[in-house]
């Protein structure tokens, strides 16, 4: 029902990303309120540009309860490209973790679910998400996670911030990506890169902070990498549930071969309990 741009009224600013400003909108007609994504593009980015249009078309055919939802995607004059989504009220799990540091395990275990269903469904579209983080994870009203911004955040990709994107995106990738070099050739599709930053993500959850690196570190981009590369694999505390800590094993495991796949991890106890 949104035609065009002009059907949308600006009510706020949400919040900056890497690449542009999402917005709080409303739809003048029918009144239904919107978060509107505009992703600047440099005039000579010509490529990158025209690559996110075609992405742009994959993300409207993506229909499902746990992937934010793209109802349509607007040119404007100046070269932007807007993208009219699903209004996630609660904003992001990396609001959520600023606010309450950390979260309880079956809050955990519930993220965890959805998660997985939301790429099981990306996955069997032949989409990598690529870049799993808190600030891509989003809460509606009712408190639900549904994942947002796939292939938009690869699009971005030397837009602008190229420094900024690497530190917090890269933070959350998995060895494979961060390192290719080292696999002889033994390329990776790029699913098991999602399942390994849902790991992160969920380790992070539970202990509160980003957990590959110590707390007092200050994380640049070499620490980082030796850190997801190299690194020990990180102790689980003693409180988390036995179930819990296998399937964070499983997501975090180095080679990415030997790692949990969606479907694996989908039939794990860790996310097949009720609390
Ligand atoms: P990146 O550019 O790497 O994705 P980011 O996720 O922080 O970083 P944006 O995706 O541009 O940046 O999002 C900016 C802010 O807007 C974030 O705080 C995010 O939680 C919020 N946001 C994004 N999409 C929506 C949405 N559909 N509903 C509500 N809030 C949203
Ligand atoms: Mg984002």
């Amino acid at each position: 029902d949104i035609k065009s741009l002009s059907d949308l009224e600006k009510l706020s600013v949400i919040g900056h990303g890497n690449g542009g400003t999402v917005y709080k909108v409303r739809n003048r007609k029918s009144s239904s309120v919107y978060a509107l994504k505009v992703l600047r593009f440099d005039q000579n980015a010509t490529i990158i540009r025209h690559q996110a249009a075609c992405e742009a078309e994959i993300l409207k055919r993506v229909d499902s309860q746990f992937v934010v939802k793209c109802l349509a995607v607007f040119d404007t004059i100046e070269g932007d490209l807007c993208f009219v989504m699903e209004h996630m009220e609660s904003g992001s799990l990396y609001d959520e973790l600023r606010v309450r540091r950390n979260l309880p395990e079956h809050a955990v275990s519930g993220i965890a679910a959805r998660v997985l269903r939301g790429l099981q469904y990306l996955h069997g579209m032949h989409i990598v998400h690529g870049d799993i983080k808190p600030s891509n994870l989003l809460i509606n009203g009712k408190g639900n996670v549904k994942i947002a911004d796939f292939g938009v955040s690869k699009i971005v990709v030397g837009a602008r911030n190229a420094c900024d994107m690497c530190m917090g995106t890269c933070a959350y990738m998995s060895p494979e990506r961060v390192d290719p070099e080292r696999w002889n050739g033994d390329k990776a599709d790029g699913f098991a890169g999602d399942v390994w930053s849902l790991g992160v993500v969920l380790l992070e959850c539970f202990v509160g902070h980003y957990p590959l690196i110590g707390l007092g570190e200050t994380p640049d981009w070499a620490a980082l990498m030796c850190a997801i590369c190299f690194g020990e694999r990180p102790e689980m505390p003693e409180t988390a549930s036995l179930d819990f800590r296998s399937f964070v094993r499983r997501c975090l495991e180095k080679d990415w071969r030997n790692r949990g796949t969606v479907d694996e991890l989908l039939d794990h106890p860790f996310v097949n309990r009720s609390f």
